[in-house]
């Protein structure tokens, strides 16, 4: 005997394979075996298909999130870490462009010093001295820009210092130039 699962009639033909009522699938009658992996077969798909979309995306979604949150952190510091070793020649540069800054600035103050204390009639050796050294100063400063120039040009990235540095030579150029013309003025007056 023959029983359909889904409208529970029954069947005395053995040999009938579906249910005449809905083509469901017959089982034996008194065989529990053969009925539970038709409902197993049944509650499989139901049972897998959605708990395990449900479930899988879930505990697959709450441990990632921790790993791309700590990935992204090594990762980001291996990035910026990259970019530290380059940046050790940016920084030298920029150390040369910042020295070349403070010489011209240096220079330019000395030079102020000088006129000022020549205003007020001090000791033309000690403003000569005074002038040489602003003179030497600004020298110094329009190497170490060149310097600088050449080193932040190497630099490729955003944050290199070539403006500084291009600065930085510039005002100990216009600098020099000013020594060169007080020289030549003095020369020319102590010609006269
Ligand atoms: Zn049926």
């Amino acid at each position: 005997m023959k029983r359909c699962p889904a409208c529970q009639r029954t069947y005395e033909d053995d040999s009938l394979a579906f249910c005449l009522e809905d083509g469901s699938t017959l089982v034996s009658e008194g065989s529990a075996a053969s009925d539970l992996p038709a409902t197993l077969i049944i509650a499989d798909p139901r049972l897998t298909n959605p708990v395990r979309p449900e479930t899988a995306p879930v505990a697959p979604v709450q441990p990632r999130p921790p790993q791309p949150y700590t990935q992204p952190q090594p990762a980001w510091s291996p990035m910026q870490q990259p970019q530290m070793y380059p940046m050790i020649s940016p920084r030298q540069g920029r150390g040369l462009a910042i020295t070349s800054l403070i010489c011209a600035i240096a220079g330019f103050l000395l030079l102020v010093i000088c006129i000022a204390l020549g205003s007020a009639g001090a000791n033309p050796n000690l403003l000569g001295g005074i002038f040489l050294l602003s003179a030497l100063i600004g020298l110094v400063g329009a190497v170490l820009g060149i310097v600088a120039v050449v080193k932040a040009g190497r630099d490729t990235s955003p944050q290199n210092s070539k403006a500084m540095a291009v600065v930085s030579l510039v005002l100990n150029c216009v600098y020099l130039l000013i020594v060169v013309i007080i020289l030549t003025l003095g020369v020319i007056a102590n010609s006269r």
